[in-house]
This record gives C-alpha cells, sequence and structure tokens, in this order.
C-alpha cells in the first residue's frame, strides 16, 4: 500500500482551507478533508476491521498497524512538516480519527493520545529543544507517547494532584503515582504533571517530559479493561526519578493550564473516536437488518427497527457536526472549550447509544462474539469517562454558559 505517497500528495496539492459552510457533511468538506477521509476509509476497512475483534479479544497492541498510520501521516497530524508531522488542521484530525476508529476503536485511542495528549502540549508549550528531541521521532507511529494526568487519588479533580516533582539542583526528582495511564507500557517519553509547590494548589502544578524507560520509574500492572483492549493502562511510578530542569515544559506553576488546554483539544479526538464507534454500530445494524427476516420479511420493513436506526443516525450525525464545530472554532483560533465539551459529551453519548441499539437490532446475535456489536458496546463505553467524564463536561458546558450570560 502506497500510503505515505497518498498522503504526501494530498497535503501538496490541496491545501484549501475549510470554512464554516463547508463543514455540513464530507461531500461539502475542503478536497483535502475528502481524500484523507477516503484514504482513512480504505486504511480502517483493509487492515483495522480485519483484525480489531483479535486485538480486542488478545489485549494486542497493534503494533504494525500504528506503524502504518505513522506512515500516512496520521500519528502526528497537526503537527508541522518541519518537525515531522502533517501539517494539517484539526478538522482533518477529527476526520481521520473517526475513521480510524470505525475500524478499530483500540487503534483510534492509541492516535488519540499521541496525537493531542502527547504531541500536542510539547507542540504548543515546548522550546525548540524538547521539540526536536520529544515530537521529531514520535510521529511515524514507531514510537508513542503518552500522558499523565491522573492519580490513583484524583481524577476529575486533577488540580489536587500529589506526585511531585523536587527541584534539586539542575534537576527534578519526581515521586507520586500516576493512574490509568494510555499507552503506558509502549510509550517512551511521557509529558507528566507534578506538584512543585504545594502551597500553591492547583497553580503549584508543573509539566514536565520524562523519557521511557528512565531510573526510577516502574510501571503498574497492565489493567484488564472492558474494552478498548487493545490499548495498554497502567499506572506509572515514581520513585525518587531523576528528569533534567530542562524538560520543564512552559513555566514552573502552567502545568494544570497545560493540561486543561490540552484536555479541550483531546475532547475533539474522543468525540471523533466516540463517532466512529456510533457509525460502526450504525453500519453493523443496517447490514444486519436488511439480512434478517422475522414474520417472513426484512427486519429492516419493521417500524419499530425504522425507529431505532433513525434514533442512531439522529443522534451520530448531531454529534458529528457538534464535533467538526469545535474543530472549526480551535482552527479558526476561537476560544472551544465550551464546544469541545459539546462535543465529546453529544458524541459520546450518541456512542453509547447506538452500540446498546445496535446489540437490540441484531438480538442474540448481538449479544456473542461472532458479531462486532458488543465490542462496541464495550467500546464505547469508556468515552464517557476518559479525557473528563460527561459530569465534567457538563460541568464545564454550564460554567462557560454563566459567564456568556455574565452571571459569574
Ligand atoms: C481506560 C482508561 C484510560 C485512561 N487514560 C488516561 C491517560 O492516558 N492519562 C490520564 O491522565 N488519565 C487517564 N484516564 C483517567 C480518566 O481520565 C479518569 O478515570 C477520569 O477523568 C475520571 O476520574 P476518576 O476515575 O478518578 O473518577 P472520579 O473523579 O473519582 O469520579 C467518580 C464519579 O464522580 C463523578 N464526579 C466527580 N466529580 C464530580 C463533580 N464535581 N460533579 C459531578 N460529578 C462528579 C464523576 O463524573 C464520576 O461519575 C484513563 C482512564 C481509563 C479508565
Amino acid at each position: 500500500m502506497q500510503t505515505t505517497k497518498i498522503i504526501n500528495f494530498l497535503h501538496r496539492t490541496c491545501r484549501i482551507q475549510h470554512n464554516a459552510r463547508t463543514i455540513a457533511s464530507i461531500s461539502s468538506l475542503p478536497e483535502t478533508h475528502q481524500m484523507l477521509y477516503k484514504t482513512c476509509r480504505d486504511f480502517a476497512e483493509a487492515e483495522l476491521k480485519p483484525i480489531a475483534a483479535k486485538t480486542d479479544r488478545e489485549h494486542r497492541y497493534p503494533g504494525d498497524k500504528i506503524q502504518k498510520m505513522g506512515e500516512l501521516g496520521l500519528m502526528g497530524i497537526t503537527i508541522p512538516e518541519s518537525l515531522g508531522g502533517t501539517g494539517l488542521d484539526y478538522l482533518a484530525y477529527a476526520i481521520a480519527m473517526e475513521e480510524i476508529s470505525r475500524g478499530c476503536a483500540s487503534a483510534g485511542v492509541i492516535m488519540s493520545v499521541n496525537n493531542s495528549l502527547y504531541l500536542g502540549p510539547i507542540e504548543k508549550f515546548g522550546n525548540q529543544e524538547q521539540k526536536e528531541k520529544f515530537i521529531t521521532g514520535f510521529t511515524d507511529g514507531k514510537k508513542v507517547g503518552c500522558f499523565a494526568l491522573s492519580e490513583p487519588g484524583n481524577g476529575s479533580d486533577a488540580g489536587a494532584a500529589s506526585t511531585t516533582a523536587k527541584l534539586d539542583g539542575s534537576t527534578y526528582v519526581i515521586n507520586g503515582t500516576k493512574s490509568w495511564i494510555t499507552n503506558g507500557f509502549e510509550s517512551e517519553a511521557v509529558v507528566l504533571f507534578a506538584t512543585t509547590d504545594k502551597s500553591k494548589k492547583h497553580k503549584g502544578i508543573s509539566a514536565v517530559i520524562a523519557p521511557k524507560p528512565i531510573n526510577g520509574l516502574s510501571l503498574g500492572k497492565k489493567e484488564d479493561k472492558l474494552g478498548i483492549r487493545g490499548s495498554s493502562t497502567c499506572s506509572l511510578i515514581f520513585e525518587d526519578c531523576v528528569v533534567p530542569k530542562e524538560n520543564l515544559l512552559g513555566q514552573p506553576g502552567m502545568g494544570f493550564k497545560i493540561a486543561m488546554m490540552t484536555l479541550d483539544a483531546g475532547r475533539i479526538g474522543i468525540a471523533s473516536q466516540a463517532l466512529g464507534i456510533a457509525q460502526a454500530s450504525l453500519d453493523c445494524a443496517m447490514e444486519y437488518a436488511s439480512k434478517r427476516t422475522a414474520f417472513g420479511n426484512s427486519i429492516l420493513k419493521l417500524q419499530a427497527i425504522q425507529q431505532k436506526i433513525a434514533d442512531m443516525a439522529l443522534k451520530l450525525d448531531s454529534a458529528r457536526l457538534l464535533t467538526w464545530r469545535a474543530s472549526y472554532f480551535k482552527d479558526n483560533n476561537k476560544p472551544y472549550t465550551k464546544e469541545a465539551a459539546m462535543a465529546k459529551l453529544a458524541a459520546s453519548e450518541a456512542a453509547t447509544f447506538c452500540a446498546h441499539q445496535c446489540i437490540q437490532i441484531l438480538g442474540g446475535m448481538g449479544y456473542v462474539t461472532d458479531m462486532p456489536a458488543e465490542r462496541h458496546y464495550r467500546d464505547a463505553r469508556i468515552t464517557e469517562i476518559y479525557e473528563g467524564t460527561s459530569e465534567i463536561q457538563r460541568l464545564v458546558i454550564a460554567g462557560n454558559l454563566i459567564k456568556e450570560y455574565g452571571l459569574n
């Protein structure tokens, strides 16, 4: 497959900026995005869909596929070409993430964490030296990074981080445990959040880049998860782990801001992952319903089934428009915190709804691993939890609305 060539051609020939009027459907998108969509869809059909069940069953990291995604330019989509990235925009990232996740949600989260949680903050807040060291080499799928914010004692309340980074001459000494870290096993660097000044609470949190492996860092057990089982999730345990002071990202005390800004962008990625799972569920339900007969007729002719597929398509399309709107706002440097939270909330709820309905439409066949419906159902569930639970998204949306109404 001439993957590299396709992306290069696409990128060289079609640098057309989208505007608000062109983000209503795939066919109305700029040519760049339509070509990217087709490239990712074809790749997911040919390479990811056929291995998704095995990846899930065997909890197997799909390393060879991630490398191919790197060759396609999907592991550093928004990173400038000068740093080895593809130099496309966030709408392109959203479209690619959906198509990859439609084929395999595990590949989707591995891609999302590398793109938006690891490379994103280094590209935005890193100095040139950090970018050359920790971005170059992490865009081709051979190496991936991770993002370590959550701890055993605090997830939603990220400002309560208890991991410490103590300045000792020209180094930081890190102590503490980070939990639930996606790509924890395979990653070769981590964007890590730790307190450099406890008295300042969340304003005392700093972000540091640590290479992996590194002395003083051990990994916890690989979590046995409900879904996205091809991605690894584990704790990172820091015990007197020494990181050079020059690996500080931004200024001391900027960590919480970096984390929150990174998650705003990351939520567009997770929304897109959820869209991919929702679309895969709708595809599965449509195909099955068209072939299954009951009471002498195709079940697709039954109005009860038609109600379900209409509701699935409605939720999916609404969430996709919200996701593309959030990308459009980000690409055009407009504030997009509320829009990203709305997109993630709507898309994750669409994914769980569509996967649930897909099982219902398949009946007994929805409940067994011969069909992908039960995997979509398990994969969908995490999208309502990570990068901010649905409850937290509602708080973010409401907080922004209160500000917009001047009622704060
Ligand atoms: C598979 C997986 C992968 C992950 N990957 C990463 C990763 O790569 N990096 C990383 O840093 N973290 C990662 N996480 C952690 C994830 O982001 C957290 O699990 C999530 O933010 C929720 O935190 P928690 O689990 O501590 O739940 P808690 O914060 O304890 O929340 C428990 C419940 O209380 C609710 N709640 C909490 N506060 C409020 C509030 N103020 N108002 C209303 N309800 C509230 C929550 O919505 C939830 O329903 C991952 C988690 C999983 C399961």
